[in-house]
C-alpha cells in the first residue's frame, strides 16, 4: 500500500506516526498535533498562493489571530485597526488585554494617525483592508513603512481579497491573516484559518512553537476540505468580484439606495488606492437604503435568492444587516445591509434586489 498514486489526495487521519527501525522518523511525521500530511499540503499551497515563506495553518481565522498575538510577548504594544474583524478586537479586548498586552485601536486607513498612535513598546501593526462592513481601504505599503520604521512588524488580513486579488507580502506586509472559512474553502462547509510568512524567522519559529504547543490546528478533514476548495479559488473569486461590481453598480443607480460602499466604485473616497494596491475587493460590499434600520430590514426579509446569513466566501449569497449583530455598541448605520455575492448568476441577484427594494422607493 502506498503507491496508489490518487490523483485527490487521502485523508490521514492517524494521530501517530512510526518510527523506523533505527528509531528516525524517516516518514516525516511523528505525531498530528506537530504536523499531518493534510494540513502541510494545505500550508505549502497557502505559502505559495500568498508569495510567502512559510504558513501555519489553524483551526479557524480566530484561532490563527490568536496565536500571532500569543507570539508577542505581555507588556508589548500592538496598534490595531479600529474597524478589522469584530470578534477579533472582543477577543484582545477580554483576553489579550489582561494577558499583558497592551493594544490601541487606530484608524490606520489614515497614516497620520497609525503614525500617532506607535509607541516605543509597538511590536505589531494589525491591519485589514478591504474592511467591512465600511469597506474602509488601508495603504499596506504606507503602514508597513511607518510599522518598520517604529521596529514593528505589519500583520494584514487579506481574508476579503484573499492572494488573489490583493498580495500584502509584496507590499511589505511581514504577516498575513487569513480565515480560511470564507473564500479559501469557499463552500460555507469548512472552518479554519492560517498565518503566511515572508521571512522564516524568530518571531516565526514562536509562532510554529505557539502552533505545536497549544494546539490550534485543523482537523485532517478540515485541511483536506480546505485544499480542496483551494483549486478553484482564482475562478471563485474572479467571478465573485466581477458579480459584486455588476451589482454594486446597479445599486448606486438605485433610488432607494443613499450610497454604495464599494471601493471598485470610482465615488468610493479610497478609489484610487484601492486599484493602485489590488485588482479587486471580492463579493463582500455594503449598501445603505434611503431609510431607517426597519428599511433594510424589510429589504432583507424580501430577498430570496440572498439567504439571511453572517460570513461569506461560499457558493451562496447572503445579506446581513450588521447593526443588528453587533449589538448595541455597534457603530455601523442601521440603514446598511452587507451582501456576500456568491456563485448565482448576477443577473438572478440583481432582479432579486430590485423586486425587494421596490417598496421602499413606493412608500417614500
Ligand atoms: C471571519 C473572519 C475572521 C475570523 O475567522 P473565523 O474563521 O470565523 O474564526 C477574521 N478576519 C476576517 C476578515 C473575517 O472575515
Amino acid at each position: 500500500m502506498g503507491d496508489e498514486r490518487p490523483i485527490a489526495p487521502p485523508i490521514h487521519l492517524s494521530t501517530t506516526f512510526e518510527r523506523d527501525e533505527a528509531g528516525e522518523y524517516s516518514g516525516g511525521f511523528n505525531y498530528s498535533r506537530d504536523d499531518n500530511p493534510n494540513r502541510r499540503m494545505l500550508e505549502q499551497a497557502l505559502a505559495a498562493l500568498e508569495g510567502g515563506a512559510e504558513a501555519a495553518a489553524f483551526a479557524s481565522g480566530s484561532a490563527a489571530a490568536m496565536t500571532l498575538f500569543q507570539a508577542l510577548r505581555p507588556g508589548d504594544h500592538v496598534v490595531v485597526a479600529d474597524d478589522s474583524y469584530y470578534s477579533i478586537r472582543v477577543m484582545l479586548d477580554e483576553v489579550f488585554v489582561p494577558w499583558g498586552l497592551t493594544v490601541t485601536f487606530a484608524d490606520c486607513s489614515d497614516l497620520a494617525v497609525l503614525s500617532g498612535a506607535m509607541r516605543p513598546a509597538t511590536r505589531l501593526v494589525f491591519i485589514e483592508t478591504p474592511s467591512n462592513p465600511l469597506m474602509r481601504v488601508t495603504d499596506i505599503a504606507g503602514a508597513a513603512e511607518i510599522a518598520h520604521a517604529a521596529g514593528a512588524l505589519l500583520a494584514c488580513d487579506n481574508t476579503l481579497p484573499t492572494p488573489v486579488l490583493q498580495q500584502p507580502l509584496a507590499l511589505g506586509a511581514d504577516i498575513v491573516v487569513q480565515s480560511t472559512t470564507k473564500y479559501i474553502s469557499g463552500h460555507h462547509d469548512a472552518m479554519g484559518g492560517a498565518l503566511i510568512t515572508g521571512r522564516d524567522d524568530a518571531f516565526w519559529q514562536r509562532i510554529r512553537a505557539q502552533q505545536r504547543l497549544c494546539g490550534a490546528i485543523p482537523s485532517p478533514f478540515a485541511s483536506w476540505l480546505t485544499l480542496r476548495g483551494l483549486s478553484s479559488l482564482v475562478q471563485r473569486v474572479r467571478w465573485q468580484n466581477e458579480s459584486a461590481l455588476e451589482i454594486a453598480r446597479f445599486l448606486a443607480q438605485h433610488p432607494a439606495v443613499r450610497e454604495v460602499l464599494h471601493p471598485g466604485l470610482p465615488t468610493h473616497p479610497a478609489h484610487a488606492l484601492a486599484a493602485k494596491q489590488s485588482t479587486g475587493s471580492g463579493g463582500l460590499f455594503s449598501f445603505r437604503i434611503d431609510g431607517e434600520a426597519k428599511d433594510a430590514l424589510g429589504v432583507a426579509a424580501r430577498l430570496r435568492l440572498f439567504r439571511r446569513a453572517t460570513s461569506f466566501g461560499g457558493p451562496d449569497s447572503l445579506v446581513e444587516h450588521r447593526a443588528s449583530v453587533e449589538g448595541p455598541n455597534s457603530t455601523t448605520p442601521g440603514d446598511l445591509l452587507r451582501l456576500a455575492i456568491g456563485l448565482e448568476d448576477p443577473s438572478g441577484l440583481i432582479a432579486d434586489l430590485e423586486r425587494a427594494l421596490t417598496p421602499v422607493r413606493a412608500t417614500r
